[in-house]
């Protein structure tokens, strides 16, 4: 079984039982492990997904908000991208006495 340490900047300073290591007078917390695949929602050894390396959502986040520069800098976009779409269509509908307008978008 194959295991990464959670990236998250400060996981181990989080107050859970679940960090709490050590010896009865020598505790620590510890960054969480993560066991691979954890999830069973289709990631792979050869493609890995972000829950593989995250316990949680505050650990990406505090991630991201650290490394955000770096992150970027991997793939920098420096133009807009477009995708070509048929004119919007307006549309209007009622029921149980409303009426609302939407607009449709097709590509
Ligand atoms: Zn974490």
């Amino acid at each position: 079984m194959s295991y990464n340490w959670c990236h998250g900047p400060s996981c181990h300073t989080n107050r859970t039982l679940s960090r709490v290591r050590g010896s009865k007078g020598n505790k620590v917390l510890r960054t969480i492990r993560i066991k691979h695949g954890r999830y069973n929602y289709g990631s792979t050894l050869e493609q890995p997904m972000v829950w593989d390396y995250f316990c949680n959502q505050g650990c990406l986040m505090d991630f991201i908000r650290e490394h955000i520069t770096s992150v970027v800098a991997i793939a920098p976009r420096r133009e807009a991208l477009e995708t070509p779409i048929k004119d919007p269509v307006k549309e209007t509908s009622s029921a149980n006495g409303y009426t609302w307008t939407n607009t449709r978008i097709e590509m």
